[in-house]
């Protein structure tokens, strides 16, 4: 019986054989990698004319294959922290979109695509309770996670969107000054901080880009000193709700206390290299 069957099968695959198109010459092993494309929280809409993500709301990746595997488990890489930067820059399929000149919360988005169809949306690592402060073994579903709705939220401070400029600016409710923001790349956000003592005034600085119409250096410098402690809160809070990025959102349930609720994810070295 087991050997009719085989015959049969073997008869069958031949038949197969016989009746498929002869193979074309000189063909090339390609295999096809499959390609996702992930939503920029941007849409698109920050980068001038020219740049080849103008008004593309989403960018194609390729998943994880052994290469990028290889990317991330290389020492120096790891080392010197350009692992990341490495793999995004092989998965990211038009290769005239430079990884230095993304805007951060695309950036993240794509860092987060990445690692989801690479290593599954289950991530584990350690949190600690925002209610009752125990450190626990926390598994969050990265599915969960959206991009932010910065028009929203613009709008909620009243804030005005130059798409030209590429600017965000906001009036601070207590001292009526006009501030302009810029949305910062990757390679601005990384620039060398100078002095590690001075990283609020630093980010203000990377980030201000006018005072009630004057850019002025001096005068934004002289602004960010004597900002009050209050507002500084208060623009930083603002700042991050209206730029566009991902909302790292996602529930948390405390096996110590029960608290349960939204937390955002923090991003641990186990986020591309699960244990
Ligand atoms: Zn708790």
């Amino acid at each position: 019986m087991r050997n009719n069957q085989d015959r049969m099968l073997a008869g069958a695959a031949t038949d197969n054989l016989q009746q498929a198109d002869p193979p074309p010459q000189n063909q090339t092993l390609e295999f096809i990698v499959p390609t996702e494309l992930v939503e920029l929280p941007s849409k698109g809409l920050f980068y001038g004319e020219g740049h080849p993500l103008h008004g593309q709301d989403s960018i194609e990746i390729k998943h994880m294959t052994t290469k990028e595997e290889d990317i991330l488990t290389n020492e120096s890489y790891i080392r010197d922290g350009s692992a990341v930067d490495r793999l995004l820059k092989s998965i990211i399929v038009n290769k005239r979109i430079n990884v230095k000149d993304l805007l951060i919360g695309d950036k993240n988005a794509i860092t987060l695509a990445a690692r989801t169809y690479g290593y599954g949306a289950e991530y584990e690592t350690k949190f600690t309770c925002p209610s009752c402060g125990t450190i626990q073994q926390t598994s969050f579903d990265l599915t969960e996670i959206e991009n932010g709705a910065f028009e929203k939220e613009a709008e909620e401070f009243g804030g005005e969107i130059d798409y030209e400029a590429n600017s965000i600016s906001l009036v601070v409710p207590r001292t009526k000054t006009k501030l302009e923001f810029r949305l910062l790349n990757d390679d601005e956000q990384k620039q060398k901080k100078k002095n590690k003592n001075k990283l609020i005034s630093q980010f203000f600085s990377k980030i201000i880009k006018s005072v009630n119409g004057n850019s002025d250096q001096r005068y934004i410098k002289s602004y960010i000193d004597s900002m009050s402690a209050l507002d500084s809160r208060y623009i930083r809070a603002a700042y991050q709700k209206m730029i566009p990025n991902v909302d790292m959102g996602c529930e948390f349930e405390c096996e110590n206390c029960g608290y349960s609720g939204k937390v955002e994810v923090p991003l641990k070295a186990e986020f591309f290299w699960p244990k």
